[in-house]
């Protein structure tokens, strides 16, 4: 026995990965999958963000990882198109330069101090603060958006709390986590990244798609259905929105297919910040 699952509350979790690299406990009830050492590396992992050595991939991935983060603030442009959003975890700056394309005023956060150096010679005002004490005010920003971030903290409802703190009512929280029900990570668990190396030292939490939603709206963060059509992307002109109307259909349902084989290997998550 490994204590109790953060999400259900089930005390039936039972070892799911363990090798000298780390121990992961899985829920059997809901699926969970977290890491068993967290409360001690947790601290450890926070020091890793201030060196750049931590983001030396991130660099390499940089012009995928921007069009992803334009991709993404298409869809939340779908429910919120313009306001103040606040990035949690800058990471090496993608998200900040897509923000800007789209119009957001934004505020940029990060625990890291290399990102926060990072992201400030790029131009932007990053503050240093943590997810779980972002320090803003009360329904202050009407977009929060948090790629690859939440897997980061042992327990995802406290960050999801802060998070519905400082968003106003109906405002929009986005996030993107790497699944815990991708196949591949499963079948090959005893040797994948996701467990070995430096993402066992950081990675404290795997949710699936029913975990990722029901701590959302646990948390006062009502999960939404994803658009067929990416109105941000409609925006952009008459013949984006062709391409885009075009491709609506066949996307879902690659989309659907991909996610019911187990191929996705990221979960995405748009949620509304329900009235107090
Ligand atoms: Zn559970």
């Amino acid at each position: 026995m490994t204590g109790t699952c953060q999400v259900c509350g089930s005390a039936k979790v039972a070892d799911y990965v363990r090798h000298d690299e780390g121990r992961y406990p899985r829920c059997p009830d809901c699926g969970l999958i977290f890491n068993a050492q967290s409360d001690q590396l947790f601290a450890q992992a926070l020091r890793k963000y201030d060196s750049a050595s931590y983001f030396a991939g991130y660099e390499r991935r940089l012009a995928r990882k921007l069009r992803a983060a334009r991709e993404q603030l298409d869809l939340v442009q779908t429910f919120v198109a313009s306001g103040t959003l606040l990035n949690i975890g800058c990471g090496a700056g993608d998200t900040l330069v897509a923000a800007r394309e789209a119009g957001f005023d934004a505020i940029w956060l990060d625990v890291g101090a290399y990102s926060v150096r990072h992201c400030r010679k790029l131009g932007f005002d990053v503050i240093q603060a943590s997810l779980t004490d972002i320090g803003l005010r009360d329904a202050s920003v009407d977009v929060v958006a948090m790629w690859d971030v939440l897997e980061h903290i042992p327990c995802t409802a406290a960050g999801l709390r802060e998070v519905a703190r400082v968003l106003r009512p109906d405002g929009i929280a986005a996030a993107v986590v790497p699944s815990g029900e991708y196949l591949k990570a499963h079948l090959l668990r005893r040797t994948h990244q996701n467990y070995r190396g430096e993402w066992a030292k950081t990675h404290f939490v795997y949710h699936n798609e029913r975990t990722l939603r029901r701590v959302f709206a646990q948390s006062g963060l009502k999960p939404r259905r994803l658009p067929l059509l990416h109105r941000g992307a409609l925006r952009r002109g008459a013949a984006i929105a062709a391409c885009e109307a075009a491709v609506a259909l066949p996307r879902y349902l690659f989309g659907s297919i991909r996610s019911g084989a187990r191929l996705t290997r990221n979960l995405f998550v748009v949620a509304v910040r329900e009235p107090a």
